[in-house]
């Protein structure tokens, strides 16, 4: 059953007026009808980057392409996932039809390049918000809490946690903090690097590297799309906390407070949990969401 969300603001008028929000809940069901709600439109600041946005129509951000629930390139090329209903959320608030994204692949290492050089307004990819990052960019959320974890061949019983990494060879992505955690606390353990968690998991199933490590999310995607071959070790304990967060221009304060206003108003309406619940939901349990931090 797909489940969508469709949330679209109509501006009337001139940016800064009076708006509608539609929330369209499709359970799948016909009798679901769509929740529709009233809202003020935020009133974006002329020179904003919210005023340049929703004048566009059209916004550029940033996601991955192949981490099943989150991000993955769907039939028509778009990507699906909850990262993707994020960026949605994030459009319609300020007034862009989600047909009007632009959607770009960023991997994790390109992921403050991509931002800094402006080839996308936004990244929403299973983004771990770091002080290190935040050194050039700026992170609003989180909107999501996962932790790293660790993955193996169905039928590995060796490896039983990360206590058991010494004399393994780990496979993580390029540039993501769960390679970083692994050059830092485990140096008995020999990591390789691949740009894309897919690629990592080629990798294992090759029999090429033992274990996959990243976010735990992340791997539970990957077990429930191949759970014949692929498992969580320790049924996906975490041993670091990953707080996920949209990432944007470094000093974009307004952009930033607008993209934390939004999230929370996504947690009060309940277009979040519409959201999680269909994509990463349909495989994971429904968390609270996390309370945004305005640093
Ligand atoms: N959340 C971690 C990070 O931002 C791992 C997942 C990823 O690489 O996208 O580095």
């Amino acid at each position: 059953m797909s489940s969508s969300l469709n949330r679209r603001l109509f501006l009337t008028g001139t940016v800064g007026t009076v708006a509608t929000v539609t929330l369209a809940a499709c359970g799948g069901g016909a009798e679901d009808e769509p929740a529709v709600a009233e809202v003020e439109a935020a009133d974006f600041p002329e020179g904003s980057t919210m005023a340049r946005l929703s004048e566009a129509g059209s916004i550029k951000i940033g996601t991955k392409f192949d981490q099943p629930l989150f991000g993955q390139a769907g039939p028509d090329g778009d990507p699906v996932g909850f990262d993707v209903e994020i960026g949605k959320i994030i459009a319609g608030a300020l007034g862009i039809d989600p047909k009007n994204i632009e959607w770009s692949e960023t991997v994790s290492a390109n992921r403050e390049p991509f931002i800094e050089n402006g080839q996308v307004d936004i990244v929403v990819a299973t983004y771990s918000i770091t002080d290190t990052r935040k050194e050039v960019v700026d992170f609003a959320g989180p909107y999501y809490v996962a932790g790293q974890a660790l993955m193996v061949l169905a039928d590995n019983e060796d490896i039983t946690g990360e206590d058991s990494l010494a004399g393994k060879t780990v496979a993580s992505v390029e540039g993501s903090t769960p390679a970083q955690y692994i050059l830092d606390n485990h140096p008995d353990a020999t990591l390789q690097t691949f740009d894309t968690y897919s690629n990592c998991v080629t990798a294992l199933t090759n029999g090429q590297v033992d274990v996959v490590t990243t976010d735990n999310v992340i791997l539970a995607g990957f077990v429930e799309s191949d759970p014949e071959n692929l498992k969580l070790v320790n049924e996906g304990e975490t041993f670091t906390e990953e707080p996920y967060g949209i990432g944007l221009a470094k000093g974009d304060d307004d952009f930033r407070a607008f993209l934390n206003d939004t999230l929370e108003a996504a947690y009060e309406d309940g277009s979040w949990a519409e959201a999680w619940e269909g994509t990463a939901g349909t495989v994971l349990p429904t968390p609270e969401p996390p309370a945004v931090d305005r640093y």
